[in-house]
């Protein structure tokens, strides 16, 4: 149902932007003026199918308008996600949004229990550096220990997730604790095994500085149910079925943001607060 909606806005967004009648429908006369508007767009994947030329218009428009959107693979991911909100805010107030520090809040101290517990010495952002050094060195590709799905593309299956080395041991045993637990069908069953993104060079999203994704020191879990600014009354990861989970990452000294700060609930991060 929601997909749906979110969908229907993305398309209604679009129809606005070719300034055609918004119906939310994706019928010829808008396919026709897609195919229109990205004719000479040489950033946009010609052989892509409708829906997905029309998702590449809207990451190509929030990236010439100077938002962070991502890769445009005609796919909506949390990036995606995120740079259309933006889109929208733009469309309603001729200007962007004042910048909601998301990630960029793990900067305030937190004197939570969970936070102190550190048995792998993980940095603080302020001392990320000294521990792993530059954004996108240290990297490691490692087998995870079940198969994950891509959150924005349940097909493409992952089996192996490129993160910092120093921290690949202890996600790897977060997740062959949560296989041992949950089982692979129970796991599966409740979206854990879909893959939100590890490794990526980037900025946070609503903040300005690199995301601990940038360090490869951060896993993002299904995005879709637990988007960035949702609380635990609508997270999925706030959930009784899911506690298991969040002790996982915790007992290994990983910080879950939706635990610690009540937003972002698909982000975990081996970075202390
Ligand atoms: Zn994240």
């Amino acid at each position: 149902m929601e997909k749906r909606e979110e969908l229907n806005r993305m398309i209604r967004y679009a129809q606005r932007l070719m300034k055609t009648k918004d119906d939310g429908i994706l019928g010829d006369v808008t396919k026709v003026l897609i195919e229109k508007s990205i004719y000479k767009n040489p950033l946009i994947n010609k052989q892509f199918n409708s829906l997905q030329k029309l998702i590449a218009l809207i990451q190509f428009t929030a990236l010439a308008k100077g938002i962070e959107s991502g890769k445009i693979d005609g796919l909506i991911g949390s990036q995606t996600r995120f740079a259309f909100e933006q889109l929208i805010y733009l469309e309603k107030h001729s200007k962007l949004p004042p910048t909601w520090r998301a990630e960029d809040q793990v900067l305030g101290k937190t004197d939570s229990e969970s936070n102190r517990h550190n048995p792998h010495g993980f940095p603080t952002y302020q001392n990320i550096e000294n521990v792993y050094g530059e954004p996108a060195s240290n990297l490691k590709t490692v087998q995870v220990p079940f198969e994950l799905r891509l959150a924005w593309d349940k097909s493409v299956k992952v089996q192996k997730i490129t993160c910092h080395k120093k921290v690949a041991p202890s996600l790897i045993g977060v997740l062959e604790d949560v296989l041992e637990h949950y089982g692979y069908d129970r796991l599966k069953e409740l979206g854990i095994d879909l893959y939100g993104g590890c490794f990526n060079h980037r900025k946070m999203r609503g903040g300005k500085k690199l995301s601990t994704h940038s360090w490869g020191a951060a896993i993002d879990l299904h995005p879709e149910l637990n988007q960035l600014r949702w609380n635990h009354k609508r997270a999925l990861f706030a959930k009784k079925e899911y506690e298991f989970l969040l002790e996982s990452f915790a007992a290994e000294g990983w910080v879950s943001l939706g635990v610690e700060k009540d937003y972002d609930w698909m982000h975990f991060q081996a970075v202390k607060l």
